[in-house]
């Protein structure tokens, strides 16, 4: 029986769930943000209430909209370095969506996929009537702190920071002219000014890439407050594309029901061991246990073969 602590994956399989892509621009993949990655992991084994799922869908609906800004950036061909999804800490903890490296300029950009008309009035945002946070603040706060860490390295590039709404049903109204706000409808123009001002980058702009990339504070697990046991949880295989459950066995592989997408079992049983780190980050995860978390759908030589794998990365 193998035996794996929390720390090989830690070290090896952790590691690919915070990779956030510095390059210039080609083959981007952002990979989901823990708070994402654990909520979808729960929510596929226990039942949520409406507060929970609330919550969920915010993050999930989130995390789609940077996907697609993330998307319509790669398609745009601006030569830049990017960081993605970082959490800073200098005193305060602070959330940086998108951080975009230019020849001459870091665009420091907060992603908000909100939906259907919202109003400003005296400093506050409103949806129905009902106060909403203020992205400016969020905004702000972010710029302060980005701007003490490059500070601190002497990086003298200026940083334009915005709020991208990149929902087309996104309106609001008593939006100010000098608000730092990109709707839908004006991103196309936004990233055509800065592709205009663009010029190829050097490895000074990967070093600043690279330098923020060191600041993060990297999470290996999040507590969502939502108690849990692993006897209280539902065991098996989801389709990594559409959550379903339908699983059909193909041998090598098992394919969805519901979108007929393929996945390796040798894939979709390391994703299970993810998911099992972030849910229980103190336990360790032996092949016998791995199969019984799969809701024994593969064999106990494929677990093991998978945690043995990981280890020897
Ligand atoms: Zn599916």
């Amino acid at each position: 029986m193998i035996a794996v602590t929390k720390d090989f994956f830690k070290k090896n399989v952790f590691s690919l769930l915070y990779v956030s892509i510095y390059q210039g621009g080609k083959n981007m993949h952002l990979e989901k943000p823990v708070t994402v990655k654990t909520y979808e992991a729960l929510h596929k084994r226990i039942y949520f209430d409406q507060k929970q799922k609330k919550i969920y869908y915010a993050f999930r609906m989130g995390y789609e909209g940077e996907w697609e800004f993330g998307q319509i950036l790669e398609e745009k061909d601006i030569p830049h370095a990017l960081v993605y999804d970082s959490e800073l800490e200098n005193g305060i903890t602070t959330q940086l969506d998108f951080v975009v490296i230019t020849s001459h300029r870091i665009y420091l950009l907060d992603i908000k996929n909100h939906s259907g008309i919202y109003h400003y009035e005296k400093g506050d945002f409103f949806k129905n009537g009902e106060k909403s946070n203020n992205p400016l603040t969020q905004l702000n706060r972010a710029y302060d702190v980005l701007d003490i860490l490059l500070r601190r390295k002497n990086i003298k590039l200026p940083i334009e920071k915005k709020v991208i709404f990149i929902n087309p049903t996104f309106t609001l109204y008593g939006n100010e002219p000098d608000f730092p706000i990109i709707l839908r409808s004006q991103l196309d123009d936004y990233l055509a000014k800065i592709k205009l001002q663009a010029s190829e980058i050097n490895d000074y702009h990967h070093k600043i890439a690279a330098y923020i990339e060191s600041c993060k504070v990297n999470r290996t697990h999040i507590d969502t407050k939502i108690s849990y046991t692993y006897e209280s949880m539902a065991k098996g295989i989801w389709c990594d594309n559409c959550h379903s459950d339908k699983m059909q066995d193909r041998h090598k592989y098992f394919s969805c029901m519901n979108c007929q997408q393929f996945e390796l079992k040798s894939d979709i049983v390391t994703k299970s061991a993810r998911e099992f780190y972030l849910l229980f980050p103190n336990e360790k995860l032996t092949s016998s246990k791995l199969r019984d978390w799969c809701g024994n759908r593969v064999s106990r030589k494929l677990t093991g073969k998978v945690l043995t794998k990981n280890q020897c990365k």
